[in-house]
């Protein structure tokens, strides 16, 4: 494996980008491998959840040229890198993101917000999906939310937040982050792996999410496909 290779967990697509703010757009998606965080929710365990899932099963390395050429024959305008935690191979992504973004128009970064966004990136016409973690995911305050982050995203004009509630009293968190590190364009998205739970849960969240003034997100793929994997 060479310094410039990326672990991956998966690349599939084209398919529909099912949440947030480019819900809908035709998308291919390069999942990395790896997170620092363990969601007691988290539906991509197979990203990290090792003592669950078979380590040398569900990750591979991958040359950054071999990722290029896989992205340039796919045939949606957008890319969406996500994982795991994208970020945590920030120095890999570095080199790739122009060349992904001529490959395919645009790219989007999903994180969690807990690594600031590398300077290597800025300019490079990437976007982020930042999804700080609130309570119900079940880990510290201290290892989900890093002020220092979350304000360099909210201060670097390409970042979008989204935040996954499980009922409408977890807005008032929602909220407090908002205000504490400046947060703009706050997208809010039900937690749950199946259809029903979907539509129950965006029901219990619509008309408090429309009194604070943002948005609301369903997972168009969970609605379509249930939590089948790759799609
Ligand atoms: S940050 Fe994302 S990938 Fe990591 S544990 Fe949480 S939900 Fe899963």
């Amino acid at each position: 494996m060479s310094g410039t290779d990326l672990v991956i967990s998966e690349l599939f697509g084209p398919t529909f980008q099912g949440e947030g703010p480019s819900i809908g757009r035709l998308a291919s998606f390069m999942r990395l491998s790896g997170c620092p965080l363990s969601c007691q929710w988290c539906d991509t365990p197979w990203t990290w959840q090792w003592g669950a899932f078979d380590k040398n099963a569900e990750q591979h390395a991958m040359a950054a040229a071999d990722v290029v050429a896989w992205a340039r024959v796919q045939r949606a305008g957008l890319l969406v890198i996500t994982g795991g935690e994208p970020l945590v191979q920030a120095r890999q992504l570095a080199g790739l993101v122009p060349d992904l973004i001529a490959a395919c128009g645009e790219v989007e970064i999903e994180t969690s917000g807990i690594i600031a966004p590398p300077e290597s990136l800025a300019g490079s016409g990437a976007r982020y999906n930042v999804s700080p973690k609130l309570a119900n995911s079940g880990i510290p305050e201290h290892r989900r939310i890093r002020g220092s982050a979350l304000r360099a995203f909210a201060g670097s004009g390409t970042a979008r937040f989204k935040f996954v509630a499980q009922s409408p009293s977890d807005l008032d968190e929602i909220a407090r982050l908002q205000d504490t590190y400046g947060l703009e364009q706050v997208w809010v998205m039900p937690e749950a792996t199946s259809s029903g739970k979907v539509v129950t849960r965006m029901r219990q969240l619509a008309d408090a999410v429309i009194s604070r003034g943002w948005n609301l997100s369903p997972r168009l793929h969970v609605l379509l496909w249930e939590d089948t994997r790759g799609r």
